[in-house]
């Protein structure tokens, strides 16, 4: 009976961490696809749309709690790829952000050399590039993150896609080669997450919201990498 209870409550934590967060608001989303010059911007908030139908089996694309602080490497990508579009509460309580920009991409591939209509693959992943730059993504499910999430998600939304200059300002040059088009890309989702998690944790030891300037930063690197993988695809 004591075993089965401290089971019981090893799980019910589990899937407490797992937790649903949200993400960057619609208008954000669409100010960072639209910055990246993706013609079909207008769509990049979809994916949260799809979550109240799909519930979790898209919702763990869209974040990476990592319960364990742990520095996000190539293998943190690598292994969460095949993950991509399962909800395992037990197995998977982080989430799966990292893979799930590459296995959308692997998918529009596929797409499109079976010569099916492929573009929405290319959505799916516009929007979790957007979803990697918010700290709260790649940061623990705890009460910190529960209770400061939605105004963060929300920190830049009212004036962002009338203001596409204060992201562009913060936008760069990434270089994804075509014979290495991957694994640049894992490096790229790599950097990008260490510097969103490390932001998450600032925030929450100085107990605060992102600044507006912080957002913008983020989003920053968001509509660079996504600029970066339109560019491979000639999407530009
Ligand atoms: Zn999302």
């Amino acid at each position: 009976m004591k075993k089965f209870a401290c089971t019981a409550i090893i799980i019910f934590s589990l899937i407490s961490l797992a937790g649903t967060a949200l993400a960057w608001h619609d208008k954000t989303h669409l100010a960072v696809a639209k910055v990246a010059k993706y013609r079909m911007w207008y769509n990049a908030a979809g994916p949260d749309i799809a979550k109240i139908k799909a519930g979790d089996v898209e919702g763990y694309n869209h974040w990476y709690n990592n319960n364990w602080k742990s520095e996000v490497i190539p293998q943190t990508v690598t292994s969460q790829i095949n993950r991509y579009n399962k909800a395992n509460v037990l197995l998977d309580i982080d989430g799966h952000l990292y893979g799930a920009i590459i296995a959308s991409l692997r998918e529009y591939e596929a797409s499109l050399a079976s010569g099916k209509y492929g573009e929405y693959h290319l959505v799916y992943c516009a929007h979790y590039i957007g979803d990697l730059s918010m700290p709260l993504h790649n940061v623990p499910y705890d009460d910190y993150n529960k209770n400061h999430h939605s105004v963060n998600d929300g920190i830049v939304d009212q004036e962002v896609l009338e203001h596409p200059e204060k992201i562009e300002r913060h936008m760069y040059r990434i270089t994804l080669r075509d014979n290495s088009f991957e694994n640049d890309l894992i490096r790229e989702i790599v950097r990008i997450a260490n510097i969103s998690r490390l932001l998450g944790y600032k925030m929450q030891a100085e107990n605060r919201n992102m600044t507006p300037e912080e957002a913008y930063i983020q989003l920053g690197h968001s509509a660079s990498l996504l600029k970066a993988v339109l560019q491979h695809y000639k999407k530009l």
